[in-house]
């Protein structure tokens, strides 16, 4: 126990959930043990999946959604209309983002998503969620004070004239943020933008 006295603020969630990562592994290898010899899956496909998500999804895919926004206001357009339509142009599709809706940060409105039940994310753009994500303390906090959540535990600490608004994504609506366009960036290309975009900034927990 670290002593903490009543009435200071609280540490950051890293530190007040120091995750037995280990256990959670332990566990996922005898699922998949159990599973596998079950007949109901093979290590070939757990193999595939792992694969699928540490390299080719993930949020550089969510960056490049992001970069072509900003650069093509008409796609933009399209974007905040119709997440999913927009990014299946860019042949960006998939589970758990049937229906995807893109949030706009401005000066004036800094967006965020958190799922309050679980853990739910807009997978085709983002890949897997953070651990954090799925922390109860990031999931209740958020709604109960996301300023002070967002200023203690990622730093980022919004002036009080800008409105945040909070998403609860869902299994059927995942949202994702498009921060705002940082300045002097007026000569970069596409992808060099998309260098640029991160998975916090796309969560709504960090600027660009
Ligand atoms: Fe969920």
């Amino acid at each position: 126990m670290s002593g903490q006295s009543v009435g200071s603020s609280p540490p950051p969630i890293s530190e007040t959930f120091p995750r037995p990562e280990a256990e959670a592994a332990a566990r996922t290898r005898a699922l998949e043990a159990l599973l596998i010899e079950k007949g109901l899956m093979t290590s070939d496909l757990v193999d595939r999946m792992a694969s699928l998500y540490e390299k080719d999804i993930g949020p550089h895919l969510g960056a490049k959604v992001v970069a072509k926004a900003w650069v093509d206001p008409a796609f933009k357009k399209r974007l905040l209309e119709n997440a999913t339509k927009a990014c299946k142009e860019l042949g960006i599709s998939g589970v758990q983002g049937e229906d995807m809706v893109c949030v706009e940060n401005t000066p004036k409105v800094h967006h965020v998503i958190v799922c309050t039940l679980c853990s739910c994310y807009p997978w085709p753009v983002l890949g897997l969620p953070p651990n954090w994500f799925k922390y109860p303390q990031y999931r209740s906090r958020m709604v109960i004070e996301p300023r002070k959540l967002l200023k203690e535990d990622f730093g980022l600490d919004l002036p009080q004239d800008v409105e945040v608004r909070v998403w609860d994504t869902s299994a059927e609506i995942r949202y994702f943020v498009m921060p705002e366009r940082p300045a002097g960036t007026e000569r970069m290309g596409e992808a060099e933008l998309a260098k640029l975009v991160t998975r916090d900034g796309m969560i709504g927990v960090a600027k660009v």
